[in-house]
């Protein structure tokens, strides 16, 4: 899911980041086995020449969290994964263990939870849907405009694009977009609005004869696939319950229970309290510090290369070394 702030720059990793990091992140991986779900996931061989880069730097997860909590870190870093996503079992798993690494994996449970399974998953499973299941992303969006001009959104979405849309000038800061990524998120995001928007990819998914269900067991872990990580020494963080992508503009006790019901999820799963962390989208502010600290959680991960201020501990830096097209979907 998106972890960088709309409007951040989109630049490689510098030299000087990674030697300010205390992690590094990964989102979508792929292999001849599993296909990519995402533009920018990055292949198996891609992550192994990742984890020679960086070579003894990289710890185990318990071994590095050791030496954090007791203030002995130097330059070692840690691998992390978040959004609790299937190639980061299928794929990452083998090439981690042929190393001796585990990592920390940050997981949000919504996705395991029945009242709010539609709403955590629906961001990949579109994504999902839309990089699998079309031959382009262009095919996709000409199947869209079609049920879109067949729609009750019909007339208002061919005015707002008459009246409003300007492909030289919306979106202008990501230069990466094409014109028609620019058409399709006007559409999405200034007309339909996310309800209209789901409703419409959720007819599409059904008329393409495919199950939602079915979609979300190929793109997200399973429990078994998180209960086995745990055993084999890797950690389980938290990640909140839906995975708002604004963080910060929901009040103290909301941010309350998507962290409770996150960490209450994780601990039936894998039989211990978490106490690990990174921030969805990268977004937080000092209720949620105050949350995080009620929860026992002590490590908390950015999803950029800034040091926070208000509790380092728990506004580390993390590399984003991966998918960076990726990370402005
Ligand atoms: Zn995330």
């Amino acid at each position: 899911m998106n972890e960088s702030a709309p409007g951040e720059a989109i630049l490689p990793v510098s030299p000087v980041s990674h030697a300010a990091a205390f992690g590094i992140m990964a989102h979508h991986l792929h292999d001849d086995a599993l296909p990519p779900t995402a533009q920018g996931s990055m292949s198996s061989d891609e992550f192994a020449v990742m984890l020679d880069y960086f070579g003894s730097r990289l710890l185990p997860a318990r071994e590095w969290l050791e030496r954090c909590r007791a203030g002995a870190l130097r330059d070692e870093i840690c691998i992390t994964f978040d959004d609790a996503l299937r190639g980061q079992y299928d794929v990452a798993l083998p090439i981690l263990e042929a190393k001796g690494l585990t990592a920390l994996y940050f997981i949000y449970t919504g996705i395991y939870e029945i009242e709010s399974s539609d709403e955590a998953s629906v961001l990949e499973t579109h994504r999902y849907f839309r990089n699998v299941h079309f031959k382009n992303v262009d095919d996709f969006y000409a199947d869209f405009h079609t049920i879109v001009s067949r729609s009750s959104h019909a007339d208002i979405v061919a005015a707002r694009v008459e009246r409003d849309f300007d492909p030289q000038t919306y979106l202008s800061a990501y230069q990466v977009y094409s014109s028609s990524d620019r058409l399709f998120r006007f559409v999405r995001d200034e007309v339909l609005g996310p309800e209209a928007y789901r409703g419409m990819v959720d007819d599409m998914i059904v008329t393409a004869g495919l199950e939602k269900g079915d979609i979300a067991e190929q793109v997200f872990l399973s429990e078994d696939h998180i209960l086995t990580l745990h055993d084999r020494g890797h950690e389980i963080g938290l990640h909140s319950t839906t995975h708002p992508t604004r963080m910060e503009n929901l009040s103290r006790d909301h941010q309350f229970t998507e962290y409770r019901r996150n960490s209450l999820s994780i601990e039936r799963i894998c039989g211990e309290t978490p106490r690990t962390m990174s921030h969805p989208s990268n977004s937080y502010n000092a209720s949620t510090l105050d949350v995080l600290v009620e929860l026992d959680v002590d490590v908390g991960f950015r999803a950029d290369c800034v040091q926070g201020g208000l509790s380092p501990m728990l506004e580390l830096p993390r590399d984003n070394h991966t998918d960076l097209i990726h990370s402005i979907d």
